[in-house]
């Protein structure tokens, strides 16, 4: 079994800069990320990407290029293809690489596991020709691939940038369909002074809308009552507007309503969690260095609250200069004395979030679906049948899942997880606190008889 000072979970800002930051305190650091490179979801296949992608994603994405680099240290050992499904005491990391399963164990564990989109399920979204943004984000930067014929639907900056970056290569989105309001807008006015602050994000979200208008993208706004139509794949997206029924034909349906913190690792730990009303998700519970209260465990990025990349890679640093401190390569004054510009810089990140969070909230049809939308893919469970256990008496999603096997299939509850807990609380009249989330155990992400199989003997210990 490897030993180390430092295990990072995650290689997206968050776990990339943390990397840095500890080997530059003298730590050793392992780095394990299931994708094939570095980069997280923004950066994603930054070490790879041509040129010609590059342009395509945008001056955003370049940045990634100084994270990925700063991972050429002696001390960091980045492991990639490197699918973490299990965590025990002391930080025991088991993993799979290659399709062999591996352990790592660390002084301490910082958890980067980033971001997730949120489900959205509407009527038709288990549709072929269905899939969300950011997997169809991942098709461009990962593999240079393009859809033709989309509609994207749903509500977040994201989507503008997925347009624009869909734009950029060629294939402009059919329309744009966005369920916020002009009322949500305006309620977002009351956090205007930290949008302001948070200027920079402004701008570019205002330059990607002048993108889409360039590029002739119709837009939506204010879009209810949302459904995509087709018997064998997407055929169309159905919508209202003040009443108004469209239906745009299409081939592909791309959904995105915001992104939420990915809580399964942490959650496998024990670490508790709090429901995050601004972002309609749950966060863990962590100190101002990211710290949480499982011995030895830190959280930094996305997967503690939704910050943006920036606020992202400062939390990871925040994180790294405390566990150093910890490990008694850096003084208390000098981790102070570093912190203090990493410290401004996030507050200046963070500032621009509330605002964001208020203006598009997430669509409101996909929180609460219809009954007979599925809400559980892997095991096909609809909302009505969730409905119906909150009847039978079930008051939280773990003792849900024994009725309908909800949160038990590949995705370990990843697509269902917030939508279950929201039907439950609607259903009962409990807070989402009160309510819950699945147990989440492991193994977090599928392994096969033969990875287990194959961790070697020498990397065993006696009870393994
Ligand atoms: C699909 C998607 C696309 C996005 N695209 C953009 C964009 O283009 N621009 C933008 O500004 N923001 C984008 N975001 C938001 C963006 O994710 C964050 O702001 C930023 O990347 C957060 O950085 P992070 O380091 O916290 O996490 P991430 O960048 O999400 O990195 C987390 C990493 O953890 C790894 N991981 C998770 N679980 C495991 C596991 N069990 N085993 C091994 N590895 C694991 C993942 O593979 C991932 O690489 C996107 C979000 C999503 C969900």
């Amino acid at each position: 079994m490897t030993e180390t000072d430092l295990v990072i979970i995650g290689a997206g800002p968050a776990g990339m800069a943390a990397a840095r930051q500890a080997a530059d305190a003298g730590l050793s650091v392992v780095l394990l990320d299931e994708q094939p490179g570095p980069g997280g979801q923004i950066y994603r296949d930054i070490t790879r990407a041509s040129p010609t992608r590059r342009a395509l994603l945008g001056k955003e994405y370049d940045k990634g290029t100084s994270l990925a680099e700063g991972l050429q240290h002696p001390d960091i050992t980045h492991i990639s293809g490197a699918v973490v499904w299990q965590i025990e005491g002391d930080a025991q990391v088991a993993y799979t690489a290659n399709g062999v399963g591996a352990l790592v164990t660390g002084k301490r564990l910082l958890i980067a596991t980033g971001a997730l989109e949120r489900p959205m399920p509407v009527p038709g979204w288990t549709l072929p020709g269905v899939m969300t943004a950011g997997a169809a984000q991942i098709l461009l930067k990962q593999s240079g691939l393009v859809v033709e014929n989309a509609v994207l639907a749903g509500a977040g900056p994201l989507l503008y940038l997925v347009a624009a970056q869909m734009c950029r290569a060629g294939t402009p989105p059919l329309a744009l369909v966005e369920t916020q309001a002009a009322s949500d807008r305006l309620s977002a006015l009351r956090h205007g002074a930290g949008a302001l602050r948070g200027w920079r994000y402004l701008l570019k979200g205002l330059g990607l809308l002048r993108e889409l208008r360039r590029a002739g993208v119709k837009r939506y706004t204010g879009a209810d009552d949302i459904a995509i139509e087709g018997s064998t794949h997407a055929e169309a997206l159905r919508f209202s507007v003040k009443g108004r029924t469209h239906r745009l034909p299409c081939d592909t349906v791309l959904l995105h309503h915001g992104v939420v913190p990915n809580t399964q690792v942490a959650r496998g730990l024990g670490v508790p969690h709090r429901w995050h009303a601004g972002q309609g998700a749950f966060c863990p519970e962590r100190n101002d260095w990211g710290g949480t209260p499982v011995d030895g465990v830190f959280i930094a990025g996305d997967g503690a609250g939704i910050g943006g990349a920036e606020a992202a890679a400062n939390a990871g640093r925040l994180s790294a200069l405390e566990i150093a401190r910890q490990l008694a390569t850096l003084t208390l004054a000098e981790r102070d004395a570093a912190a203090k510009p990493l410290r401004r810089r996030l507050r200046r990140d963070l500032a621009a979030r509330p605002f964001l969070d208020r203006a598009y909230p997430p669509y409101a049809g996909a929180l609460s679906p219809a009954d007979d939308t599925i809400v559980c893919r892997c095991e096909e469970v609809t909302a009505g049948d969730i409905r119906g256990m909150a009847r039978l008496g079930c008051r939280g999603p773990s003792q849900a899942k024994a009725f309908g096997r909800q949160g038990m299939g590949p995705c370990q509850g990843r697509y269902c997880g917030l939508t279950v807990t929201g039907l439950l609380a609607a259903e009962t009249g409990q807070s989402p606190d009160q309510t819950g989330y699945y147990r989440i155990r492991p193994p977090f992400k599928p392994v096969t008889l033969q990875e287990l199989a194959d961790i070697a003997p020498d990397q065993l210990t006696r009870g393994d």
